[in-house]
């Protein structure tokens, strides 16, 4: 019988660490998981301020569009209203119950779920600060033979003048009242996003990003297609540009840019990265060693260099998805209480993740873009296709759609797969089985399309665009 109180503490109820606990548990450990904002924080970033919520915006979003083209396919009528109340309003209600779902699948599985912050103070101790039952501060410790770390990342936003008017990802769910005016500050995934997404919602939208074009890191035609497409239905990107300092008027906030000229905005989102969640973690009081931005460093095995305790999720600052949180969750499982009856030990690889970016039309992509491809290849064929979907012929939207695959000219492999589109994420998840698996351009060529679908151009294109 060992003599600590638990085989495994998590630190921090998201992604990765419910699952770690969750699965630990369900292999017989003694498993206990701490998470600051009690139940109700129970699913982390995702569920409450991230994936989820977003996904629910950006659908409603969508429901513009569709109104709009609705008419093209005989529909009649008024143009809907968005209440912005409803929508919040069963946004929290959704999410609650997701929390409850999280609670009763840790406490299902033998999980104990503390409410508090919880940090590392020692050899194989953890100390958790809670509130007693009168709102009094209270402390715990306890023991545990292996401690993960999965307290995920908080938005970053630079110092200006003006920073105390901007908000960010956590604040924008709940804005009120809803922002006519929206700046969004930015170039990643979460700029991108939430620029759709208000200007489909009825927000008139600025997005400012400070380099030469968003989704550094995405395929470059991607990157311009994309942005080509949010210009076209409606936001105000503009590029090269950054904030000089914000004030509040009469008129809103009063945004100066560099350059001189002048944004007003009921509210300005700030979406310039995220960093790791590790104020106060104890880190430095175990030794456990960290990086430039505080990120905990970790083995191939998601060790620390402190022996029993160990990092998943975006707390390490690598890749920043949820289903990568889980996929290293699962290492650390079957790592430390062995893999589930009858499954192979779990690894954990970072070559072919698939990701999309939830933009209006969507990015899905795996694999490497262009640029990469040529790089580590050499000599590769692109094969590309850009089109108006069937759809459009009636709805009277100019949207397009672009695919694009990437073949690696030696083995023929599918290196990489892109797609701005509507349900590219839906789309490019099949495909990403078939590259993990090593798909030739053979097998996607001799693959039967399914028709009327945009996915089949995906195995019918037959003449590369270059070389
Ligand atoms: P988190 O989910 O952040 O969980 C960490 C938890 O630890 C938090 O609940 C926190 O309260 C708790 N905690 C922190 N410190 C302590 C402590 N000392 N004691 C106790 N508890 C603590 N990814 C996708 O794959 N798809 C998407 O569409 C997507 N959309 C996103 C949209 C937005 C706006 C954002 C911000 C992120 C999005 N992500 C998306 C990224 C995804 O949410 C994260 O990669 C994922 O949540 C990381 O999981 P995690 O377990 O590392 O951390
Ligand atoms: P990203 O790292 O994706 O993007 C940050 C953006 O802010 C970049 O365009 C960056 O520019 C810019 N930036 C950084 N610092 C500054 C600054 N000081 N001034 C002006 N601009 C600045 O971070 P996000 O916050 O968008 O998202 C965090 C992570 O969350 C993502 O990387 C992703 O992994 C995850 N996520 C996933 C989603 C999904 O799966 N659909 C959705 C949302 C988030 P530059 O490129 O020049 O550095």
């Amino acid at each position: 019988m060992s003599t600590y109180d638990f085989d495994l503490f998590v630190i921090g109820g998201g992604s990765g660490g419910v699952r770690a606990a969750r699965m630990a548990a369900q292999r017989g450990a003694r498993v206990a998981l701490a998470e600051t904002l009690g139940q109700d924080g129970l699913g982390g970033t995702c569920v409450n301020v991230g994936c989820i919520p977003k996904k629910l915006y950006s659908y409603a979003a969508h429901y513009a569009d569709a109104a709009h083209e609705a008419q093209g396919y005989g529909w009649e009528g008024d143009m809907p209203i968005l209440n912005w109340g409803t929508l919040k309003a069963n946004r929290a209600t959704e999410i609650s119950r997701l929390n409850g779902v999280y609670g009763n699948l840790l406490r299902g599985s033998g999980v104990t779920v503390f409410d508090g912050f919880a940090r590392l103070q020692g050899d194989h101790s953890v100390g958790l600060a809670t509130l007693n039952a009168d709102g009094s501060p209270g402390h715990q410790n306890f023991t545990a033979k292996n401690v993960l770390i999965a307290t995920g990342g908080t938005p970053h936003v630079p110092h200006f003048a003006g920073r105390e008017h901007v908000i960010t990802s956590n604040e924008i769910f709940d804005l009120e009242p809803f922002p006519k005016r929206l700046l969004v500050v930015g170039g990643g995934y979460i700029a991108c996003e939430f620029a759709s997404i208000f200007n489909g919602l009825g927000s008139r939208v600025t997005q400012l990003y400070r380099g030469e074009q968003v989704l550094r890191g995405f395929d470059d035609e991607v990157r311009h297609f994309v942005a080509a497409e949010m210009i076209k239905s409606g936001v105000d990107l503009r590029l090269n540009a950054d904030v000089v300092d914000i004030r509040k008027t009469d008129e809103g906030l009063r945004v100066e840019l560099e350059g001189g000229s002048v944004v007003l905005a009921d509210a300005v989102l700030y979406a310039t990265g995220r960093k790791p969640n590790v104020q106060g973690l104890g880190l430095d009081t175990v030794g456990v060693v960290q990086g430039a931005q505080g990120e905990v460093i970790v083995s191939e095995t998601y060790q620390t260099n402190v022996p029993g305790i160990y990092a998943v999720g975006d707390v390490t600052n690598r890749v920043q998805l949820t289903p990568v949180a889980l996929g290293e969750a699962m290492v650390v499982v079957d790592q430390l209480f062995g893999a589930a009856a009858g499954k192979p030990t779990r690894e954990m690889s970072y070559e072919f993740i698939p990701t999309a970016v939830f933009t209006h039309p969507n990015i899905g992509t795996v694999g490497y873009s262009e640029a990469q491809a040529r790089e580590k290849y050499g000599q590769i064929a692109v094969f590309r296709s850009e089109f108006k979907a069937l759809k459009h012929t009636l709805s009277g939207s100019s949207e397009r759609t672009l695919m694009k695959l990437i073949v690696d000219t030696a083995s023929d492999r599918v290196v990489g797969l892109h797609m701005v589109g509507a349900e590219a994420g839906e789309i490019v998840q099949g495909f990403a089985v078939a590259m993990k698996a090593g798909a030739t351009k053979a097998i996607f060529d001799s693959t039967i399309g399914i028709h009327p679908t945009a996915a089949e151009e995906f195995v019918t294109m037959r003449e590369p665009t270059r070389n």
